[in-house]
């Protein structure tokens, strides 16, 4: 990055693959000097959850560039070139890639972007009232165990989500109790489990529950899956329903009012928080086999049911819970507990720095412009770009990675003050506004 008093065009917090996708499109654009900063000390996509036989749930043209630049040669096409695997992939007869690739396709362009820059967690940032504002951004480096500061006109946040724990599960002994984010860290105990119980219904939880049932004949341990919902709901994934997933709905919903946005988007949970339907089909082929000849399962699938507490007694815990429609209450006993609970925005402490700068709605949320810029309380030349919290603006797609090169060409047009990307405005066949 060279001399750090040097004030750069943009600094980024975060290296997801939404930052990875605008590091690397901004390779095209010279006029950009921008720096990337990432805590783990290398590019690595949910690690926990890199299950053998987990596939990416879009197509491989969702990569980091070619929806924005389809000549880039960070393009996963480019990748499979690079690693002699066009003909596997090509045999392959597939849209999307295994989830393991996906984070290697990305590793590899992070490997070739000298604006990323891994082992540093961003601490703080202060606005800097001066003749030329800017953000003084603190970096911690993991390695020096020294925090510099860094001078940005702009900076872009990709801080993404953390699993979200119920209350009612922390504090329990982590090798027992732990969500599905770490799952792969734990697998060995599962294996040496007397008793597993998975709760929650979402893609997550269905993906850790189908490679416990797939490796039960050879561990022998007792296998339940519980979920609050009425049902193992499927995603809703028909072609029509995808779109959505689109420009044009994220253009319509932005412009609805707040109040109708907040109720909409309470309703649209199975367009992206139900399971896979090849998901569903795989885990019920594997009972179905394991089924023949009569053979007793040790495995146990309930629904409604909502578990309210969990107590360690001896070597098991004790999961206090309720069926809902019966409004039956019982006790269920499990070794390991793995809670899929799913996620939530990671909106770094940091940002409250910023509290009087930025502008909020009642509930706490900070106020997001279309072209995904943070409101301020008063204008200045510095923006707060951002790919993470923005669901109660942008909608259900805002953690979809089919529409995170659509906003990067966004961010960058306005970051350029030029149309760097043509950003097209028919996309779909269905009009959403009349
Ligand atoms: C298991 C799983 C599978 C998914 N699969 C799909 C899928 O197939 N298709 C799809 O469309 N979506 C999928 N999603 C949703 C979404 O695409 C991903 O969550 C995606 O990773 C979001 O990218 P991101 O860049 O916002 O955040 P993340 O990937 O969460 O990356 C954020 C990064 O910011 C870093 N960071 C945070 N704070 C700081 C700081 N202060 N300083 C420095 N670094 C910091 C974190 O360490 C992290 O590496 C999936 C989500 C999960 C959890």
């Amino acid at each position: 990055m060279g001399n750090r008093n040097e004030l750069v065009d943009l600094i980024g917090v975060g290296i997801g693959p939404f930052n990875l996708s605008l590091a690397a499109l901004l390779e095209d654009v010279p006029e950009i000097d921008a720096v990337f900063f990432e805590q783990k000390s290398q590019f690595d996509w949910h690690p926990g959850m890199l299950i053998e036989g987990t596939k990416l749930q879009v197509p491989f043209l969702a990569d980091l560039v070619t929806m924005a630049n389809p000549k880039s040669q960070y393009s996963f096409l480019n990748y499979l070139t690079e690693h002699d695997r066009m003909y596997a992939f090509y045999f392959l007869q597939r849209l999307d890639m295994p989830r393991r690739e996906y984070n290697d396709y990305c590793q590899w362009v992070a490997g070739q972007l000298d604006s990323c820059k891994f082992g540093k967690t961003v601490v703080n940032v202060k606005h800097i009232e001066a003749e030329e504002p800017y953000f003084e951004v603190e970096v911690y480096d993991s390695e020096t165990e020294s925090v510099e500061k860094i001078k940005g006109k702009n900076m872009v946040l990709g801080t993404g989500s953390t699993p979200g724990m119920p209350s009612s599960f922390r504090g329990m002994p982590e090798d027992d109790v732990f969500h599905t984010a770490d799952f792969r860290n734990h697998q060995k105990r599962c294996r040496e489990a007397k008793s597993i119980t998975v709760v929650g219904s979402g893609q997550s939880a269905a993906e850790v529950f189908r490679e416990l049932l797939k490796e039960q004949r050879d561990h022998h341990y007792r296998l339940d899956w519980l979920t609050r919902s009425s049902g193992f709901l499927s995603m809703e994934e028909s072609k029509l329903n995808l779109e959505h997933f689109s420009p044009d709905y994220v253009n319509y919903f932005y412009q609805l009012p707040q109040e109708k946005k907040d109720e909409i988007f309470a309703t649209q949970d199975l367009l992206y928080k139900g399971i896979s339907m090849h998901t569903i089909t795989d885990i019920y082929n594997l009972l179905y086999e394991m089924s023949v000849g009569g053979e007793t399962l040790d495995v146990g699938l309930q629904t409604l049911t909502e578990v309210n507490e969990i107590k360690k007694e001896g070597n098991t815990y004790k999961l206090k819970c309720e069926q809902r429609e019966q409004e039956k209450e019982f006790t269920h006993e499990s070794e390991v507990v793995i809670v899929g609970t799913g996620y939530r925005p990671n909106i770094p402490e940091f940002i409250l720095s910023l509290e009087s700068f930025l502008q909020w709605d009642e509930h706490g949320r900070y106020k997001v412009g279309p072209d995904y810029r943070l409101k301020q309380s008063s204008a200045t030349p510095n923006e707060v770009y951002v790919h993470s919290g923005i669901s109660h603006s942008h909608g259900v797609g805002s953690t979809n990675l089919g529409l995170a090169v659509h906003r990067n060409k966004v961010i960058i047009n306005h970051l350029t003050g030029r149309p760097v990307y043509r950003i097209s405005e028919q996309n779909v066949f269905q009009n959403f506004e009349v």
